[in-house]
């Protein structure tokens, strides 16, 4: 089988919502009328953001989950993806489950293939989508990191930290009961992005992001772009964020500080991290509904720049929640 061959084979399908999809020099897509295209581009590269013998139905997931986040962060409606692939060699039967898993998801998003580019190499997934933000008289509604204001609430989506224990447990640093393993596996090899939600926080949450590398660095870009500051409780946040309790961690021998480190700084999360007026708290809720995600306050948004983090007593804590850097 060659490169043609496989591109028919595994990623070409009829053209739905794309002018024009797969098989020419470019494709074609159209924008609704009066909104701008959102567009982001996320690349997984083997040993660094997947182990070699992860599930190529999972990966093709992740791939495009970690790329819809981002739109789902600045309230896009996804449209289409592009996918560059490296492949060392062709593997039908991986393929096939790689396609399957990013077309399940791309499906459920509405979200169409259409074009990438397909090389020999060592396995590499580069992803780009396209969203639509709608934007009436050229004013756009997208969400940014950079509209917080003193006094906003602060709210993160869902759980967070799951993902940072599997693969601690995955990398053998700490072991895990086998139901809590196959829980959090599922949240690090299978993220759901909160597309729905980000569309229903538009017009409402005053800044957002997604949380990809931990909540501490992450709210940090935020208050950066903002120009404004924060202070959390770590105790409050653990106890609100973490999918489980104090109980159950240590049931299951994380420690305290574990859980922490995990819900924290843990990455991999791909919750929206957002802030909105205490006037808006009510309809906030309202999205979180109707989008049916959970959503919880953390914190408040204050004047005095920076993050500054309190331990269990109120007293502050040094920070060594750094965000991941790739080459710190
Ligand atoms: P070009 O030489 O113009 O870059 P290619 O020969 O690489 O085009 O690709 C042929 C067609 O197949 C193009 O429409 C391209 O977008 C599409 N394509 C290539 N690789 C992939 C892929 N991995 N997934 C989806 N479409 C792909
Ligand atoms: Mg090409």
């Amino acid at each position: 089988m060659g490169e043609f061959d496989l591109i028919e084979r595994f990623f070409k399908r009829p053209a739905r919502r794309a002018v024009l999809g797969i098989g020419d020099d470019c494709a074609l897509l159209q924008t609704p009328a009066g909104s701008h295209m959102a567009i982001s581009t996320d690349m997984l590269v083997q040993g660094r953001h997947f182990f070699t013998d992860v599930d190529p139905r999972c990966l093709g997931h992740k791939a495009l989950a970690v790329n819809l986040s981002d739109l789902a962060a600045c309230g896009a409606e996804p449209m289409g993806f592009t996918l560059a692939l490296a492949l060392p060699h062709i593997d039908e039967v991986w393929l096939a489950a790689f396609a399957g898993g990013l077309f399940a998801l791309a499906d459920s998003h509405g979200c169409e293939l259409v074009g990438g580019d397909t090389t020999r190499g060592p396995l590499t997934i580069g992803i780009t989508v396209f969203g639509s933000v709608p934007a009436p008289g050229g004013q756009s509604q997208a969400l940014l990191r950079s509209g917080a204001h003193p006094g906003d609430d602060i709210y993160a989506s869902g759980h967070l930290g799951d993902a940072r224990l599997a693969l601690q447990a995955l990398q053998g640093q700490l072991s895990l009961p086998p139901a809590l393993l196959k829980a959090t596996r599922l949240r690090l090899e299978e993220p759901s992005p909160r597309i729905a939600l980000g569309m229903a926080l538009r017009g409402l949450a005053s800044a957002a992001m997604d949380l990809s590398d931990g909540l501490v660095g992450d709210l940090g870009h935020l208050l950066k772009a903002s120009q404004v500051g924060a202070t959390l409780n770590t105790e409050t946040v653990l106890e609100r964020m973490a999918a489980r309790s104090h109980d159950v961690w240590a049931g299951a021998g994380v420690s305290h500080a574990q859980a922490l480190h995990c819900v924290l700084s843990g990455g991999d999360d791909y919750e929206l991290l957002f802030t909105a007026p205490p006037t808006a708290r009510s309809a906030v809720l309202a999205a979180a509904q109707s989008s049916d995600t959970p959503v919880t306050c953390i914190g408040r948004i204050d004047a005095q720049p920076g993050l500054r983090l309190l331990d269990a007593t109120g007293a502050p804590m040094p920070h060594h929640f750094a965000s991941f850097d790739h080459f710190a």
